[in-house]
């Protein structure tokens, strides 16, 4: 035995340099070419390691497509308003697009809160549809009176008694038909308010007429639904409370989502859009509610007690008239 191991580790010992470069030869090759054969078998080096990149991929892109609807895409802005912590970090070349958007910068202080018009129409004075069909543009300065008291003896006075003496009340029909519609009251022009299910006020105003924000604040969403039509909800924020202004039925929308806006600025004019009789505006005050990002309006399926609409929604006149200053 010693005999034979000598004579192998002899013979190992003088053949080591020719079998050494065989050996690590065999091995590169045996190597080389096993990563060869791998690459190129369908199932196992190829798609493998490509299968967890697509994993990777569709991750990403589930990742992504969660991150689209939880901040609603495509609209940019919304993203920026919604990541607003996140903006000092986001190279501002991303969002170049968004135009209006101020990054970064303070929320616009609510200032003193205005009406959405600075005057109505003369409603009671008008007698001819050809009057009261007039845009804005086609209107002058003598058809307008300055913006109607909310007083709700003068609303709840039946139409019909007032118009027996027309002329002797033509201040209290403009109101009546101004505030067309009461805080949470049925559709019928002598209606006071809790007697239906809608949040805010109609007031009705000519087509066209330019609607001013009420005041400072951000805009939170323009959308359009079959209900609502064309509308801007603009965020105010008052203290430690936030509020979204609702201006629904539009013509057409002149602001964009994200954009800072200061009480009394343009962000639309009245229109025909969405569920309406005529040409009105519907302005809405709701609360924010905790954790909200795009604000959906208000709309209780029955009419609400009280206590349980002002969780939710402000009297729009009232809520201009306590913050005017
Ligand atoms: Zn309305």
């Amino acid at each position: 035995m010693t005999k034979t191991n000598k004579r192998s580790k002899t013979w190992l010992q003088a053949h080591r340099k020719d079998v050494l470069p065989i050996l690590v030869g065999s091995a590169l090759g045996i190597t080389l070419g096993s990563i060869l054969a791998l690459s190129q078998a369908p199932y196992t080096a190829d798609i493998g390691p490509r299968q967890l990149t697509l994993i990777e991929r569709v991750e990403r892109r589930r990742e992504i497509r969660m991150l689209r609807n939880a901040f609603a895409f495509p609209s940019l802005p919304k993203i920026v308003t919604h990541l607003s912590p996140l903006l000092t970090v986001i190279p501002d070349r991303f969002i170049s697009g968004s135009v209006g958007v101020r990054h970064g910068a303070p929320f616009p202080a609510f200032g003193q809160a205005t009406y959405p018009v600075p005057n109505a129409p003369n409603w009671g004075a008008m007698r001819t549809p050809q009057e009261w069909n007039r845009t804005f543009r086609e209107m002058s300065q003598e058809d307008f009176v300055s913006f109607p008291a909310y007083d709700l003896d003068v609303l709840t006075t039946p139409l019909t008694l007032l118009l027996k003496h027309r002329n002797a009340h033509i201040d209290e029909i403009t109101t009546k038909l101004f505030y067309s519609t009461r805080h949470f009251s049925a559709y019928d022009l002598d209606a006071g308010e809790y007697t239906g299910r809608h949040p805010g006020v109609d007031l009705k105003l000519a087509r066209e007429t330019p609607i001013a924000s009420i005041g400072g604040g951000r805009v939170n969403a323009v959308q359009r639904t079959e209900n609502l039509g064309t509308y801007v909800v603009i965020e105010h924020r008052i203290g430690d409370d936030t509020y979204y202004a609702v201006y629904a039925h539009l013509d057409a929308a002149s602001v964009q989502t994200g954009e800072d806006v200061r009480a009394g600025q343009t962000i639309g004019t009245v229109g025909l859009t969405g569920n309406t009789s005529g040409p009105h505006l519907h302005l809405q005050i709701d609360r924010g509610q905790p954790g909200e990002r795009e604000h959906i309006p208000y709309a209780p399926s029955s009419i609400p007690a009280e206590e349980e609409a002002e969780r939710h929604t402000v009297h729009p006149i009232e809520f201009i008239e306590e913050h005017r200053g």
